[in-house]
C-alpha cells in the first residue's frame, strides 16, 4: 500500500514555513509523496484569488520531486472542508494509507471541523510546532495530547506525532501584513514567490 501525506491550506502566499513542513515529513515519515492542497473556498478566511495561490504554489514546489499540486478542490463547489478533500483524494488514490499535515494552531481546532471526528480516524496526523503564545516543543506536545483526551472523550481515536521541524515565526498573514507596509519580504518567501506578488501587485492593498 503506498503513503501518501496530504497538507491543505490557504497559501496565500507559500512559506518558507510551508515548505520546512513538508520537506519534514518526507524525511520523518516513509511517505513518497506530499500533495499540496490549496483550498478554493476556505472557511473563516478571505484569500486572494485562487489562481495566484497555486501559481505561487506550483512555482515554490516544483523543484522539490516528492511535492505535488493537486487542484482537486476546484471540481467541488462551497466550502472547502478537509474531509470531503481526503474522500475525493482516496478516490483518486485508491489504496493508500494517508497522512494530513496540520500546523499547531489548526490541530488544536480540529474536534470542531466539519466532521471532524470521522476525519480524525481516517488518516495519520503529523503536527507542525507553531509559535502562537511563546510555546515550546514540550508544550506543543501538551496541547495535542489535551486535543487527542477531547477526542477520546468522545469515543474517537486519533494517530498523531510532532514534525520534528524548527518552530518558526512566519505566517501568510505576517507577509501580507509586511507587503502593505511595504517590508520586505525577501528570505520569508521563495525568491520566485516574492517576484510573483511584486509582477502581480498582490497584498499591497
Ligand atoms: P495565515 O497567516 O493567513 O493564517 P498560515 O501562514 O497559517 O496563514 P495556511 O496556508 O493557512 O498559512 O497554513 C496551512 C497550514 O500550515 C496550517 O495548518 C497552518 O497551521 C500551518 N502553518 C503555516 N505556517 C506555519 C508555521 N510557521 N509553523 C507551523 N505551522 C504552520
Amino acid at each position: 500500500m503506498q503513503q501518501l501525506a496530504i497538507f491543505g491550506g490557504t497559501f496565500d502566499p507559500i512559506h518558507w514555513g510551508h515548505l520546512l513542513i513538508g520537506e519534514t515529513a518526507l524525511h520523518q515519515v516513509p511517505v513518497e509523496q506530499i500533495i499540496w492542497v490549496p483550498s478554493l473556498n476556505p472557511p473563516h478566511k478571505q484569500a486572494a484569488l485562487f489562481e495566484h495561490r497555486v501559481a505561487m504554489l506550483q512555482q515554490a514546489t516544483q523543484d522539490r520531486p516528492g511535492f505535488t499540486v493537486s487542484l482537486i478542490e476546484t471540481n467541488r463547489s462551497g466550502t472547502s472542508y478537509a474531509i470531503n478533500t481526503l474522500i475525493d483524494l482516496s478516490a483518486a488514490y485508491p489504496k493508500t494509507h494517508w497522512y494530513w499535515i496540520v500546523g499547531l494552531d489548526a490541530f488544536q481546532t480540529l474536534p470542531h471541523w466539519y466532521r471532524g471526528h470521522e476525519l480524525a480516524q481516517m488518516c495519520d496526523w503529523l503536527i507542525a510546532p507553531r509559535l502562537l503564545g511563546g510555546e515550546t516543543i514540550a508544550q506543543s506536545e501538551l496541547i495535542c495530547k489535551q486535543v487527542e483526551q477531547e477526542l477520546i472523550n468522545q469515543s474517537v481515536s486519533i494517530r498523531w506525532q510532532l514534525l520534528h521541524i524548527p518552530l518558526v515565526g512566519v505566517s501568510s498573514s505576517l507577509i501580507r501584513q509586511l507587503i502593505r507596509v511595504r517590508q520586505s519580504i525577501r528570505y520569508l518567501v521563495p525568491e520566485a514567490v516574492r517576484l510573483y506578488i511584486a509582477a502581480h501587485n498582490l497584498y499591497s492593498k
